[in-house]
């Protein structure tokens, strides 16, 4: 996705240790046009599959998720990183972070995630993919079937996208794929 690269050679700030920051545009302050044309792109590479919910991770995914969701008329279910103490029939996973190098909790209520859900995941960034296979280990818990995962921005370089390849039956997508980051430079698979 063209507009997307080339915000992100505008606009994001790459660091030693393969971090991108994108913080003017998708994790602090959000830009919705960019957003409503990540959706768009969304919708057209996810356009072969049936599904009635979209389901995202607070906090960074909620945005484009929703965006989604408005376009397809569907309804949009985050998935909680904090356990709440009112919400007593959920069901629960664990995933892996390995920024923060910690385990922590994910859950869902059972109210918005069952047997009658295809649901498509969205998140910001596939990175290692222990957000997304902690999220895939949800939707089958609940019964639910989960038809494809779908990142703004994957880093190639890291593990994500080879162990997401594993799971059968799950459309994978990013729309900017990122081979290398350094001080200040981003290189983008072809
Ligand atoms: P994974 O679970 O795939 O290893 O990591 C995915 C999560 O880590 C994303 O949802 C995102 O919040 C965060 N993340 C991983 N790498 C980066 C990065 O380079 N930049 C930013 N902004 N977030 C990242």
């Amino acid at each position: 996705m063209q507009l997307l690269k080339d915000r992100i050679l505008r606009d994001g700030k790459s660091f030693n240790g393969g971090i991108l920051k994108v913080d003017s545009f998708i994790n602090h302050q959000m830009d919705p046009l960019l957003m409503k044309s990540i959706a768009v792109e969304f919708m057209r590479r996810f356009s072969g599959q049936s599904f009635n919910k979209i389901i995202t991770i607070e906090a960074s995914g909620i945005a484009p998720a929703i965006m989604l969701g408005y376009l397809l008329e569907l309804p949009v279910v985050f998935v909680k990183k904090a356990v709440p103490k009112t919400m007593d029939d959920m069901i629960s996973a664990q995933v892996y972070s390995f920024t923060k190098d910690r385990t922590y909790d994910i859950c869902v209520s059972k109210e918005f995630l069952g047997r009658d859900d295809r649901v498509l995941f969205i998140d910001d960034f596939l990175a290692n993919g222990n957000a997304a296979l902690g999220v895939h280990d949800l939707v089958t818990r609940a019964g639910a079937v989960l038809i494809g995962m779908g990142f703004i921005i994957e880093k190639s370089f890291q593990q994500g996208a080879e162990r997401l390849a594993g799971l059968e039956s799950v459309q994978v997508e990013s729309l900017a794929r990122i081979k290398e980051l350094k001080e200040g430079e981003v290189v983008f698979e072809d």
